[in-house]
């Protein structure tokens, strides 16, 4: 199929416990995103996003089902790791106590991206992030949007093609959330691939191009979010998200 597909997840299956206590938390997930584009996971707390997030970014092993980045399964093929960045709701991926560029630094080395390479991407992406004048400011001193778009610099420093983001503007004010919205499509415009999860249905219409709507493990429905906007717009129905 097309070459411009970023990631093929299918059919992709997890449960978690044993015996009487199993429950299976993604029953069977579908997805592609193709370059540029931006994926949003729409769906209840406890809907299995993030088990399906853990999945495709090789974190989490599936009980059964693919996961393709740019061709390569990352649970088989250590190379995909390099074409993806993640950060996850609730563990920002951030040492405290370094500085911004430090831990752009540090998380580079991580994914064998020299350190001169690293330092050089930092300072340009947190020039592009707005955070420039707070490069050498430890981390816990940044506001928590700071932090939230630090985060999401460092997932890129080894250049994935494909990001994904838990709940990218959960806690953030408003005009934090405007900007890590705005960042994010400027990432998606840049060529990245984006899967984001998300419980709010404003943040799906602004930021992607395409919703899937997850309900007990199980994709319900899929659909481009300008679709989706015109079908729902005046009407009483609504997506209930929890
Ligand atoms: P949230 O928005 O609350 O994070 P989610 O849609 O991302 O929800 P998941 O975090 O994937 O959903 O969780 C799906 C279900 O799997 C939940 O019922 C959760 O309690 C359960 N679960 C997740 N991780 C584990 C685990 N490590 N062990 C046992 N159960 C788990």
């Amino acid at each position: 199929f097309a070459s411009d597909i970023t990631l093929d997840a299918q059919h992709l299956q997890k449960s978690y416990g044993r015996g009487k206590g199993r429950f299976q938390a993604v029953r069977d997930v579908s997805l592609r995103i193709r370059t540029g584009e931006v994926l949003a996971f729409l769906g209840p707390n406890g809907a299995g996003k993030t088990t399906t997030i853990k999945m495709i970014g090789g974190l989490v092993r599936p009980d059964a089902g693919q996961v393709s980045i740019d061709g390569l399964d990352p649970h088989r093929q250590s190379m995909a790791l390099k074409r993806v960045g993640a950060v996850l709701e609730g563990n920002r991926n951030l040492y405290w106590r370094l500085t911004p560029l430090e831990n752009i630094e540090y998380f580079g080395g991580l994914r064998q991206v020299p350190r001169r390479v690293a330092r050089q991407r930092g300072e340009q992406l947190l020039e592009q992030f707005g955070l420039s004048d707070k490069r050498k400011t430890p981390v816990q001193k940044l506001s928590r949007g700071m932090q939230q778009k630090l985060a999401i610099a460092v997932a890129l420093v080894h250049q994935p093609t494909l990001l994904l983001l838990d709940e990218p503007t959960l806690g953030l004010d408003v005009e934090a959330s405007e900007t890590v919205k705005t960042l994010v499509r400027e990432i998606a415009t840049g060529g990245c691939a984006i899967l984001l999860t998300t419980h709010q249905l404003d943040v799906a219409e602004d930021l992607s191009d395409r919703v899937a709507i997850i309900r007990q493990g199980e994709i319900i429905a899929e659909q481009s979010t300008h679709e989706l906007i015109r079908q729902f717009s005046g009407s009483a129905y609504r997506i209930d998200c929890g």
